[in-house]
């Protein structure tokens, strides 16, 4: 029940990701009435979408919670994804949030009124409805990118996105073909170096790795968790994990201090050390700088690297021919199964969804240029509409979840105008939202991401598409809303 003198808002979530989940606990704690409306048959996001071997998170496991529910269950310091879904899956039942998802219903439309200050949602199965707001948490990385090479689909084996892992593709004892080397593709060499007959790793760049220590929790551990949760919060705050995020993202605010120095070192004599073959050694030197491109945390890629299946091809892929990989100076790979860790399409967010904001501005219009939205939340021309891990978040090795907390903590305030009837319509100033791009861009530039690699970090005009300040300073612009770089519209007449 709302207070009385409130208004009561009707809410679409879109996405039953860990953002969506989480505005679907906070609303359903608040007694708000609000749909989640999932494209897929199942909740989790990127933890339903990838199942591919070696799937880790890099945030240590007791950090990747939501900070209300802590997971006594996690088997080790870091958590594998199929663990991450199941926590997710018994949050949802715990929160009783299931009842309000409306699955494999994909949005398609959201577009707004002016005259009634609504949004009406279209999905792909014929559903048209009116919401007064819209928490967009359709998630970043889930578009896969296919690399464009000459012959793909001529390949005569499975050749497959990770994000789309084909469980009948040969593996044991196979000989198998894997693209790219980010997050995904090094988790990947890790997992099947042992299985495979042989391991081809085409590189276009190699990375930089800093290593992490991997230890398993006991039993008994987990059973001191469940009784003491104090325990677990005493993991999760403590400096290895709260005191790195802050070291990391002063480190790459000011690229040539002290901070980014050291972990430019560290990672450099883990790599100096870690690999015995000068060969090898040369084609995983990396020629930009530690953190230029996502850093990966590994505790064991360098050593399942040098296992004698995986070679790693550094050459140019001339084309795919249906037996194998050609290169452009003739070696001819042949293999029995193709794997593209090739990435996301960074940029899309809600999209393909047409989304049409006030004075009939489009989502696309608006994004032309490049993704943008105020402080990663909200965008002018689009009022009530509030997106989580949108466009320009924080980018960078810590949890998503805590950005998602923070942003939430920021959203509601921002609703709260809407619910007290004090306003019906609530979006960022363009010229507010401008000025502060601006600044954005200029910091964005001076960050590690922008120190000359390439990566999904960057749009198309090669500047960070991420959270160019301090981890603290995002804390605090998230606690409150600047409300003077608001346009709050008066609920219309009746
Ligand atoms: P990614 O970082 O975008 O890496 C794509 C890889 O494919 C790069 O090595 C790229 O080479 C290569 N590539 C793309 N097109 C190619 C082509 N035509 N020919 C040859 N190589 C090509 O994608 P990702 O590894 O899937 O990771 C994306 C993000 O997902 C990560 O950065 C991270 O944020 C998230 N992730 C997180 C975890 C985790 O542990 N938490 C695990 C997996 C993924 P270039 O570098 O030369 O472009």
């Amino acid at each position: 029940m709302t207070m009385q003198g409130q208004r009561k808002l009707k809410y679409a979530i879109v996405g039953a990701g860990m953002a969506g989940i989480l505005a679907a606990i906070k609303l359903k704690e608040r007694g708000e009435d609000f749909t989640v409306f999932e494209k897929a048959a199942k909740i989790g996001g990127t933890w339903r979408e990838n199942r591919y071997p070696g799937l880790t998170c890099d945030v240590p496991s007791h950090a990747y919670t939501y900070s209300f529910e802590p997971y006594a269950e996690w088997r080790a310091s870091y958590a594998t994804g199929g663990e991450i879904q199941t926590y997710f899956e018994k949050v949802v039942d715990k929160y009783g949030i299931g009842p309000s998802i409306r699955f494999n219903s994909e949005v398609v439309g959201l577009d707004w009124d002016e005259a009634r200050h609504l949004w009406t949602l279209a999905t792909a199965d014929g559903l048209r409805e009116e919401y007064d707001v819209v928490i967009a948490a359709s998630g970043v990385l889930h578009h896969p990118r296919l690399p464009e090479i000459e012959g793909l689909e001529t390949f005569e084996g499975p050749a497959f996105h990770t994000a789309r892992w084909d469980d009948t593709a040969p593996i044991e004892g196979a000989r198998v073909g894997l693209i790219g080397s980010g997050s995904t593709g090094i988790q990947i060499v890790t997992a099947i170096n042992k299985q495979v007959e042989r391991l081809v790793h085409f590189q276009r760049s190699p990375q930089w790795v800093m290593p992490v220590p991997y230890f398993t929790y006991s039993e008994e551990d987990r059973e001191a968790f469940r009784r003491d949760p104090a325990l677990i919060d005493a993991i999760r705050f403590a400096d290895e994990y709260i005191g790195n995020v802050r070291r990391f993202t002063d480190a790459i605010t000011d690229i040539d201090g002290p901070k980014m120095r050291e972990i430019e070192e560290v990672c450099r004599v883990h790599f100096e050390q870690s690999i015995r073959d000068p060969e090898l050694k040369e084609k995983l030197r990396p020629n930009y700088r530690a953190a230029c491109k996502r850093l990966i945390y590994s505790w064991c890629y360098y050593e399942e690297v040098q296992h004698p299946s995986v070679f790693v091809e550094t050459g140019r892929i001339a084309r795919i021919e249906p037996k194998g990989v050609r290169m452009t100076d003739g070696t001819f790979h042949e293999l029995d199964t193709l794997i593209l860790a090739t990435g996301f399409q960074a940029d899309r967010f809600i999209r393909p969804a047409g989304v049409t904001g006030g004075d009939g501005v489009t989502l696309d219009a608006f994004w032309e240029r490049r993704p943008t939205a105020h402080y990663a939340v909200t965008l002018p021309h689009f009022p009530n509409f509030f997106m989580l891990n949108g466009p320009t978040g924080p980018v960078g090795n810590f949890s998503l979840i805590d950005i998602a907390e923070r942003q939430w903590d920021y959203v509601d305030q921002l609703i709260d105008l809407l619910r007290s009837g004090e306003a019906s319509a609530v979006a960022p100033k363009p010229e507010a939202h401008a000025a502060y791009e601006e600044r954005r861009i200029a910091a964005a530039k001076k960050t590690i991401f922008g120190s000359g690699c390439t990566s999904w970090y960057l749009d198309a005009e090669g500047v960070p598409a991420s959270w160019p300040w301090s981890y603290d300073a995002f804390a605090e612009a998230m606690a409150k809303p600047r409300l003077e770089e608001y346009a709050v519209i008066a609920p219309v007449a009746a």
